[in-house]
């Protein structure tokens, strides 16, 4: 493929081994392993994005008045490039990943990054690191840009200088044995998102706010922490990194509507989108912890998912909360939940059509 990118690139001198390379797919878990290359690209207002270059992978020195490090003026992506079995690699919506990119830069004060430089950052470090694209089953290279305040000063308003930077990690099967479901905490006393906050950019300080409840989630034997409207307490939004999925007995599949507080999933719509395929009606609205709660108890739900690029579909099996649970019928993924897997994956890995276009060719 003819590459008319406006990177740079400054291929390093001390790449991996490819017997080390080789050692590490092997097993290599999630986000421990980094390709050889990186992207950075600078901004300022005068300027506006310039010095993008594809070069040695390596750590950032950071002055410790970096603005970053003290008002986390910070946003990120995640998306997997896949490898099909005639070797080409490709990704999976990656604008709707820059779109996305550029809404949460907006809600941080950020500059939004236009998006044919978002892909061309991505499809230049893939196409660098190509090597480093594992083909076993369901593993990928992960990819992760993000930008944040590099500008040295401790004042409080929007930086003047900003970094961008992508990185790419290869990644293992989430499940090693197929998707199995998972418990899930409720937290009662701490919330993800408030109203006119940060709920729909992808940005680390959710997270960061997000890591408390989830160590008690672990602490009470659950894997994953869901999180309810900080105003009333009642509608289910979504768990610190994934979307959540209800499937109703009359064929429904249901799903928190957005409106600020949720992070818009691609992976969210894109299943919305394939439920057509099976026959199932989507309905976007709010979904109280009572109707959860009753739902699974007295079977009109009979399914519930989370979703995401990183797990793709996580059945989930109980929902607990201090004092209480409930357990789905089945302890193992729902029928639903993998025949919906199946078709993303298939349609990721190009086993399958992709009627919708949302494949994009790297190399
Ligand atoms: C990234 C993310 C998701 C999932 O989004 P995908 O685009 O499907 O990976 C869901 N919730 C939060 C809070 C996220 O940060």
């Amino acid at each position: 493929m003819t590459s008319d990118s406006q990177l740079r690139v400054e291929p390093t001198s001390e790449p991996v081994a490819p017997e080390q390379r080789a050692q590490i797919h092997v097993e290599p878990g999630f986000g421990r392993f980094f390709t050889d290359h990186m992207v950075t690209m600078k901004w300022t207002p005068q300027a506006d994005w310039h010095d993008g270059r594809v070069h040695a992978y390596g750590p950032l020195l950071l002055d410790p008045a970096t603005a970053a490090l003290h008002y986390a003026q910070e946003v990120f992506e995640g998306l997997k490039a896949y490898g099909h079995d005639d070797g080409s690699v490709w990704t999976f919506r990656p604008e709707v990943n820059a779109r996305r990119f550029q809404r949460s830069a907006h809600r941080l004060a950020l500059p939004e990054l236009p998006e044919h430089l978002f892909l061309d950052a991505v499809d230049s470090l893939v196409r660098t690191d190509r090597e480093w694209v594992p083909h076993g089953a369901e593993t990928s290279l992960y990819i992760r840009p993000f930008m944040y305040a590099s500008e040295v000063f401790l004042g409080v308003r929007p930086a003047q200088h900003v970094t961008l930077c992508v990185i790419a990690s290869p990644a293992g099967p989430y499940f090693s044995h197929g998707p199995e479901p998972v418990t899930i905490w409720l937290s009662t006393e701490y919330s993800r998102a408030g109203i006119g906050g940060t709920g729909a950019a992808k940005c680390g300080g959710n997270y960061a706010g997000s890591l408390l409840p989830q160590r008690q989630a672990a602490e009470n034997g659950c894997h994953q922490v869901v999180f309810v409207d900080s105003a009333e307490r009642t509608w289910v939004e979504e768990l610190g990194g994934m979307n959540l999925f209800f499937v109703h007995d009359d064929g429904t599949l249901v799903t928190p509507e957005l409106g600020g507080t949720i992070l818009e999933g691609v992976t969210r719509d894109s299943i919305l989108t394939l439920a057509a395929e099976f026959g199932l009606k989507v309905d976007e609205r709010r979904v109280s912890v009572e109707e959860w709660r009753d739902g699974v108890a007295n079977g009109q739900i009979v399914e519930v998912f989370a979703c995401g690029t990183a797990a793709v579909i996580t059945p989930i099996g109980a929902l607990r909360w201090p004092g209480g649970e409930v357990v789905g019928a089945v302890d193992e993924a729902g029928e639903v939940a993998r025949m919906l897997r199946r078709r993303l994956l298939d349609i990721q890995y190009g086993r399958a059509e992709d009627p919708y276009g949302w494949m994009h060719r790297v190399c």
